[in-house]
């Protein structure tokens, strides 16, 4: 273990014999590399899971709608209130809009989130007997649901196993070399062909997990990375080891995670401190998620 508590499993960037993995040019290797990424995130990160808090689907499905464009930690100290307020879709439904709105207001873009709750909330209360339907093409069918939301209920709700495409996946599946393509419906599709079904949603929670501590969108800390060996972009971000260590986030950096009620087994602080003083991680820009 290094200083920071990340895994050497992998191989870490830099010391003696390190050599930059080329960029996978058949399926074949393609498929390997993936399956090989894939076992040492499950290696870095074996803890990794939605950092949405939830108990139920309605409640995971309402967390996910209004962490567009904001942090999970910003919906985590949204929720309570909210649910507390609002616990079932028929309540949500009826909802006075611009109370709804002030309770969501942190998490920004309110006006259109409530839209999507109220409207997303009436359909299931008439449409689905009150209860969140389990099938994709029922789901997206829902007000603010696209295909990424839906992934999200049905693979940490409903167990079916579902890749979600985000702006930290859509990333690393770049730099990984698993897509060249922007299109988050071809980039779930493409890297579906390469990973086994069964892991699909633990491969999301551990490519998003990377993205958001350690493989950043403008500063990848390269030298500090677990799974360099395995990482043909390895170099796009700074690979001094000690500056790029300064760069990790959350429990890798030593700061708390982004969820209020982590589980038992998680290894960083819980989130309640920056929760109480508005911390490191709320406002953080690479903390953003889409
Ligand atoms: S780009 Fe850098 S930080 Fe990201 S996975 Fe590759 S080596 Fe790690």
């Amino acid at each position: 273990m290094a200083k920071s508590g990340v895994s050497v499993t992998a191989g870490a960037a830099g010391g003696p014999g390190f050599k930059k993995a080329a960029f996978p040019k058949t399926q074949t290797a393609k498929v390997r590399q993936a399956r090989r990424i894939n076992r040492a995130l499950a290696e870095v990160y074996p803890y990794a899971h939605p950092e949405l808090d939830f108990q139920n689907p309605f409640q995971l499905l309402v967390a996910t709608v209004l962490s567009a464009q904001t942090t999970d930690l910003r919906v985590n100290q949204t929720t309570p209130a909210l649910f507390a307020k609002y616990p079932t879709p028929t309540e949500m439904a009826d909802a006075n809009p611009e109370e709804l709105e002030e309770l969501i207001r942190p998490t920004g873009f309110f006006r259109n989130k409530a839209k999507s709750l109220l409207g997303l909330s009436a359909a299931l209360r008439d449409e689905f007997g009150g209860e969140v339907p389990g099938r994709l093409e029922d789901l997206v069918t829902l007000p603010g649901v696209g295909r990424k939301t839906a992934n999200v209920v049905l693979g940490n709700a409903f167990g079916v196993p579902g890749i979600t495409v985000d702006t930290h996946f859509g990333r690393l599946a770049k730099r990984f070399g698993w897509t060249e393509s922007d299109d988050p419906v071809k980039v779930e599709q493409e890297v579906g062909e390469l990973v086994e079904k069964r892991e699909w949603t633990m491969l999301s929670h551990r490519v998003v997990f990377h993205g958001r501590r350690i493989c950043h969108a403008r500063k990848p800390a390269c030298g500090a990375c677990p799974i360099a060996r395995l990482c043909p972009s390895y170099g796009e971000g700074e690979t001094d080891p000690v500056k790029a260590e300064k760069l990790l986030k959350y429990e890798k950096g030593g700061q708390p995670g982004q969820r209020l009620s982590p589980p038992a087994d998680y290894p960083g602080e819980a989130a309640a401190r920056a929760a109480a003083h508005g911390g490191p991680t709320a406002d953080s820009a690479e903390g953003v998620d889409a």
